[in-house]
């Protein structure tokens, strides 16, 4: 049971992805994957997060390239926008009115806890308050469309946890006969876990140790042949399971591929330049028919612009419901309403 503008029980699929670089590997198999499959069955809304990007991305240009780009990444891997809204964040500014209302019910505490945070500035990330607010903008993010799954990488769980307890606080103190929000579950597929990057740190654009999802050619060879990789030599015996590596061939390979190749690295003789090639085959391969709808429709600029554009409108309709809700709930006056 929830309040008007949310019909009560029904799926909403929520998500988002930052344009603060390529999309890599593990934002497809962490995220996209799933965002594609969800928004044939359900209502979706999916947004390019450039106010969370702006954490790290200063350049204006680069910007406004990645938040593009990862539009045309959604639809050449068949995003279609009759299903669902490919959208950007920041066409709706009401979603900082709502981060607002969510900072004064959040604990300080909860946000210092928060293992996101605390990797990127120990990885070097400057901690400013951006970064350190992240997870409020994406409750709002999440609660402003009434979204009740967020399929998300494992590395987003306890963000969906904190959006989760926003919408319980937020309905606690001002509807707590009705609530208003959903609480949001996280959709996190088991077997994908947190890819690795090409340094075996989780990969993320925030650490420069992708692989793009459309690289090929000298530039998929130049980030594969830079995969870490022990020291263990050819003709010796090897461990598939602490290989990153054959961590990203599972990601492709048939359950066959599997096998045969983790019996090669077990029996010796093979090496990881052996299974570096393969995984090259296997990521230009899967990508293939992606990749040439992409060169389809980077002729045709203008349609990405009017997939964004329409669901900016659909999106900021449904954030400005809940909005008037909102404001109505918690005694935010705007006198233009009188
Ligand atoms: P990045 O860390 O590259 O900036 P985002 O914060 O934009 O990624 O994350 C977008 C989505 O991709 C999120 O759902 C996140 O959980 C998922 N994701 C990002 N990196 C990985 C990874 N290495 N493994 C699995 N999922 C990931």
């Amino acid at each position: 049971m929830t309040h008007y503008p949310f019909t009560p029980d029904e799926t909403i699929v929520v998500s988002g992805i930052q344009s603060s670089g390529k999309l890599h590997l593990g934002n497809y198999f962490g995220a996209i994957r799933q965002h594609i499959a969800l928004h044939q069955n359900h209502p979706s809304y999916y947004f390019i997060v450039n106010y969370h990007a702006m954490t790290s991305v200063r350049d204006p240009i680069a910007l406004k390239a990645h938040t593009l780009d990862a539009a045309l990444t959604y639809l050449a891997l068949g995003f279609d926008p009759s299903k669902g809204d490919l959208f950007v964040q920041s066409d709706v500014p009401l979603l900082n009115e709502l981060t607002w209302i969510f900072f004064c019910l959040t604990p300080v505490s909860q946000l210092e806890k928060a293992t996101s945070y605390k990797d990127k500035v120990a990885q070097g990330l400057s901690s400013n308050c951006g970064l350190f607010n992240y997870p409020i903008l994406q409750a709002a993010d999440i609660l402003i469309y009434g979204g009740t799954l967020v399929p998300v990488g494992a590395d987003q769980k306890q963000h969906i946890e904190i959006a989760r307890d926003t919408a319980q606080r937020f309905n606690h103190v001002w509807s707590p006969d009705q609530p208003m929000f959903p609480l949001p579950d996280p959709y996190i597929v088991k077997n994908v876990a947190i890819v690795p990057g090409i340094d075996g740190r989780k990969m993320s654009k925030s650490y420069d140790n992708t692989i793009g999802i459309f690289d090929e050619g000298k530039e998929l060879d130049r980030r594969i042949k830079r995969i870490v990789t022990d020291s263990t030599p050819l003709e010796a015996p090897k461990d598939p399971d602490t290989d990153n590596v054959f961590a990203l061939i599972r990601l492709f390979a048939s359950e066959e591929q599997q096998s045969e190749i983790r019996e090669a690295y077990q029996c010796g003789g093979y090496g990881y330049g052996h299974a570096k090639k393969v995984l090259t085959g296997l990521i230009t391969e899967y990508f293939g028919d992606a990749r040439e709808r992409r060169r389809e429709l980077l002729k045709n600029p203008d349609y990405i612009q009017d997939v964004l554009r329409q669901g900016g409108i659909n999106a900021r309709q449904r954030a400005e419901a809940c909005m008037d809700k909102v404001r109505e709930l918690t005694g935010l006056m705007t006198t233009y309403q009188f």
